[in-house]
This record gives C-alpha cells, sequence and structure tokens, in this order.
C-alpha cells in the first residue's frame, strides 16, 4: 500500500502512475518492502561510521517515454519485456533505503527537470533517455555528463564507446559513440567488467515459506511469455513432456485458441506474484533459446527450480545474430543465460543442445533424481545490490580529473595473456576479474619489465587492445586514450597486459575488503 514508505520511493510526479509499467514497479517494490528493510539495516551496521551524504538523484527512464514508452506500457500487459522495470524498481529501492534523495522523472510529460545548474549529484537514465537530456541541455551536456549513470541491460564496450575510435575501426553501433567514462554504463548481469554491475534484486523464499517450497510437484513451467518464443521448439518441450506436466505463461487474447502444443496447460501472462507461486510448485523452469539474459531464470532458481536451457554452438552475437546485431558489444553468447551456466551451473542450472534426444532426455532425468534446494547468489540479494550501489556512490567519482583510487593498487594482480586472448578470459582462467579502474598501473614501460618482457620499442597508441606486447618485433605498445582501456577484446597478434583482481564470494562486482 501507499502507506508503506518504500512505496513512496517511486512514488510522485510527474511520471504516468495510472501506467501499467509504473504499477508493475511499485507492486515489485511494495511486495519486497519488508526484505528491503531487514536489509537496510544489516547495511546500516557493517558501514556504521561510514555514511555517505546524502545525495539528490533523478531517475530518469527513458523507456517510459514517449511513443515507445506508450508502447512498452502496452506490452506490459502482454508479454513484452519486464527486466528493465524491474531494475528500475530495484534502484528506487535501493537509493530510497540508503537515505537518498529521490526525484523521478520521465521525458515528455511536465517541464524538463534539467535546466540552468542542476540540481542532481547523480542522473540514472538509459539510452532513450540519455539521448533526450542531452538535447535539452545543450551544450552544459558535456560540463554534467560525469554525473551520468546510463542502465545498459547488455553493456557498452569501449572499442564503442569512443565515437571517433569506432568510426575509424567500424565499431559504430546504434547506441554507442557517446564517450562516457565505461564504468558509467550500468548492466543487468556482470558482462563484461568495463561497465559496472548494477543488477537487480531475485525474489527468493523467506525463511517461513522453506518448508512449503519443497513440496515440489511433477511441473516443468516454461520460459517465454509470448507464442512466437516457443516456435520451432515442439519436439524438445514433447521430450520434457513424457517426464512432466509443462506449464506456460503465454499472453493470450479472449477467446483465441491457444497457439501451444496441446500438451501445454497456459495459464496466459501472470502477476509477479502469481509466477512466483506457480514456480514454487515447479521442478523445472525451461528455457527455451529466447529471451536472453533477463531475470526470470535467477527468480526460479531461487524458488527451487532447475534451470534447463539450450547451448549456443556457435555462439550468439552481434555478428550473426538479428537481437545483438547493433549492440554496442562483441560479447558472444553461448547459451541463453551465460550468467547462471557459468557463476551457478550444476545442480540448478543444465545446458544442454537442445535438438539432442538423448542429451535432453537424459538431463530431465538426471535432474528429477536430484533433490535441489532454492539457491540464490549473494549479488542478486536485496543486500548484495545495496552493497553494489552503495560502493559506488561512494568510491565511483567520474567527474575528478585525476586517475581512479578504487579499488586501491594493492588489489591489483598483473597478468600477462597469451596471444589472442581478452582479459577478460585471461583473468577468468585464474579465478579473478579484470579491473578496468586498475588498467592505468601497468600502462607503464616498468610493467613490462616487472612482466620479464624486454621491448624492443615502446610506443604510445590508440587501440583499445593497449597496453599490449607482440612478439614479432618485440613490440611494446602503451595505452594513449583512457577511455579505451578495454578489458573486452583480444588480437591474435597481441599478448594482453592485465589489470585481474579478487572478488568477494557472491559478489564479483566487489574485491575483498573494498566495500
Ligand atoms: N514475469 C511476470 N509474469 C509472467 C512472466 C514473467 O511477471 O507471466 C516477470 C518475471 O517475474 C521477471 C520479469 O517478468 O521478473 C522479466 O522476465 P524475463 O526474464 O522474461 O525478462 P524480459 O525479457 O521480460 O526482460
Amino acid at each position: 500500500p501507499d502507506s508503506s514508505p518504500i512505496a513512496r520511493s517511486w512514488n510522485g510526479r510527474p511520471t504516468d502512475d495510472s501506467s501499467p509499467a509504473v504499477q508493475f514497479m511499485k507492486s515489485r517494490i511494495e511486495r519486497l518492502a519488508s526484505r528491503w528493510t531487514i536489509a537496510g539495516e544489516r547495511m546500516r551496521q557493517k558501514v556504521a561510521l561510514r555514511t555517505p551524504s546524502q545525495l539528490r538523484v533523478l531517475l530518469y527512464p527513458g523507456v517510459l517515454a514517449g511513443a515507445g514508452g506508450q508502447r512498452l506500457a502496452r506490452m506490459v500487459e502482454k508479454g513484452g519485456p519486464l527486466g528493465e522495470l524491474v531494475q528500475w524498481a530495484d534502484i528506487s529501492a535501493s537509493f530510497f533505503i540508503l537515505g537518498h534523495n529521490l526525484i523521478r522523472a520521465a521525458p515528455g510529460r511536465g517541464s524538463c527537470p534539467i535546466q540552468g545548474p542542476i540540481p542532481f549529484d547523480l542522473i540514472y537514465t538509459d539510452y532513450h533517455g540519455l539521448a533526450h537530456l542531452r538535447g535539452a541541455m545543450g551544450l552544459s551536456f558535456q560540463h554534467y555528463q560525469c554525473r551520468f549513470r546510463i542502465l545498459d541491460s547488455f553493456g557498452t564496450e569501449p572499442a564503442f564507446n569512443v565515437g571517433e575510435y569506432a568510426r575509424k575501426r567500424g565499431y559504430t553501433t546504434m547506441w554507442g559513440s557517446w564517450g562516457l567514462q565505461p564504468l558509467q554504463y550500468m548492466t543487468m548481469f556482470p558482462h563484461t567488467p568495463d561497465n559496472s554491475f548494477m543488477g537487480f534484486v531475485s525474489e527468493e523464499v523467506g525463511d517461513g515459506e522453506a518448508s512449503r517450497s519443497q513440496r515440489k510437484e511433477n511441473i516443468a513451467v516454461v520460459y517465454g511469455k509470448q507464442a512466437y518464443m516457443w516456435q520451432g521448439k515442439e519436439r524438445y518441450l514433447e521430450i520434457i513432456s513424457r517426464e512432466l506436466e509443462i506449464h506456460g505463461t503465454v499472453y493470450q487474447r479472449d477467446g483465441q485458441p491457444s497457439p501451444l502444443p496441446s500438451f501445454v496447460t497456459n495459464h496466459g501472462l501472470l502477476a509477479q506474484d502469481q509466477l512466483q507461486r506457480l514456480l514454487r510448485r515447479a521442478k523445472l523452469f525451461v528455457g527455451l533459446g529466447f529471451p536472453y539474459e533477463g531475470p526470470a531464470p535467477l527468480e526460479a532458481i531461487a524458488l527451487g527450480c532447475v534451470f534447463l536451457q539450450p547451448r549456443f554452438h556457435p555462439p550468439h552475437s552481434s555478428v550473426n545474430n538479428d537481437f545483438y546485431k547493433g549492440k554496442p558489444t562483441m560479447r558472444e553468447v553461448h547459451s541463453q543465460h551465460p550468467y547462471t551456466e557459468d557463476f551457478i551451473g550444476k545442480p540448478y542450472v543444465w545446458t544442454v543442445d537442445m535438438d539432442n534426444t538423448t542429451e535432453v532426455q537424459e538431463a530431465v532425468r538426471a535432474i528429477l533424481s536430484l533433490k535441489v534446494d532454492p539457491f540464490i547468489p549473494h549479488e542478486f540479494t536485496c543486500e548484495g545490490m545495496l552493497e553494489r550501489v552503495y560502493a559506488y556512490i561512494a568510491h565511483q567519482d567520474f567527474c575528478s580529473l585525476s586517475v581512479p583510487s578504487w579499488p586501491s593498487e594493492d588489489n591489483l594482480a598483473m597478468r600477462l595473456g597469451p596471444l589472442g586472448q581478452s582479459c577478460v578470459a585471461v583473468c577468468r582462467h585464474t579465478a579473478l576479474r579484470c579491473e578496468p579502474a586498475l588498467f592505468h598501473h601497468l600502462n607503464h614501460p616498468t610493467a613490462f619489465q616487472k612482466l620479464g618482457l624486454t621491448c624492443a620499442s615502446t610506443e604510445q597508441e590508440v587501440d583499445h587492445l593497449f597496453p599490449a606486447y607482440s612478439p614479432w618485433g618485440r613490440r611494446c605498445s602503451l595505452q594513449q586514450d583512457s577511455l579505451l582501456y578495454s578489458c573486452a577484446g583480444g588480437h591474435p597478434s597481441y599478448r594482453r597486459l592485465c589489470p585481474c583482481r579478487a572478488f568477494q564470494p557472491g559478489q564479483v562486482a566487489l574485491c575483498p575488503g573494498c566495500l
């Protein structure tokens, strides 16, 4: 109810409160209110003596604006993407709980909240909102751009971010070329470490509910809110249906016949709490290959389901796939939900070739012989999200002209990669994480010496793979443009110098002791 103080974090003007998108966010915040409050209490104990001053934060979700926003509002009721709304709701709750002063607005209603000297310390928006605000701000945009944070679900790699470089090297896309600091882009999952991982909260089974959740039925729920996502997947589903009753939550117009195979029980699109009730009863959550990298598989795992998903061979990327085409990333997506595969894995996540009948059948049987408890990575709990938001507010300063000082240099584990490998992969090999804010420590001739390399020549160049070493001619190359420091990217001619660091268990965004 609106009387709950946390509900106020998504109240106020001038966004359209009657829109289904805003209703979706409000009901999510209200449902999670008590969890947020408890997590806020724990957080206060952890950082007792270091409360940062209250900031004025503008939330400006471009996704809700104009014709696109109206389309989204209609889609919310018909199975359109909800992941971004989940994230906006959770960011707004996080700031509220951390005691900051939130102002929310959407483009196109009332006067632009940004005119004259800007009364905000931070501005959270997305690519749509960014374009709108730059138009409204004119020349002052450059002055204030360091205060922006861009919610960017799939991420923006440095090579796509620097306009001139992107044009010269063929990395131009619809979204990139804004020239912000790559860490100002905030992603839904920890994709490239070049961006900040913002994430969201996965709803979990409460203490009292744990025993109820264990009373699982022989049910599989299929991940896919719209009928087109199911096309061509009949055989895969039929194999699963031999062992489990198949349920769907697919949007269906009143009076229309079901577009799904006859063995499927369709509930129609469900409200989030009803979907959770269904997932609590289910043993399996079934990925069809699309949508990519959404929140739902994490929710299912947190409610005690096993997630079965297709492997992509070859991986999907902006080169071979319409969905990723035009996105400012070269990331190769090797399954429907790589985070769940790489960070969670078995027994919670099984990745299969969906066209291989035997593999699917064996996986389903193996899953049914397991007893799997609900699981949620710490980074997707309210407390985990509060830790990240707190740390970003306290330590990330993109307005300062000096080099980044967080994380501190003692976190640096310098690595020399093999030919062709990205720093993301190099650091991952030793269970570390590439940390772009540490690149400046190794962009120096002494770094090559420390790694035992002798340079026949040393030059400064503009290339997102640098600093790097080329064994042909023993060439050492340093980075000239700090905006191009990039964990992503590799080339057969270069061995990259990589700034790796350790991370907290279940919280990849933060190094140990880095809160
Ligand atoms: N969801 C829902 N009702 C449904 C199916 C999904 O409320 O019938 C919610 C789900 O709980 C999740 C959100 O929609 O939090 C986003 O789902 P998804 O992973 O499909 O990502 P999207 O593609 O929508 O961004």
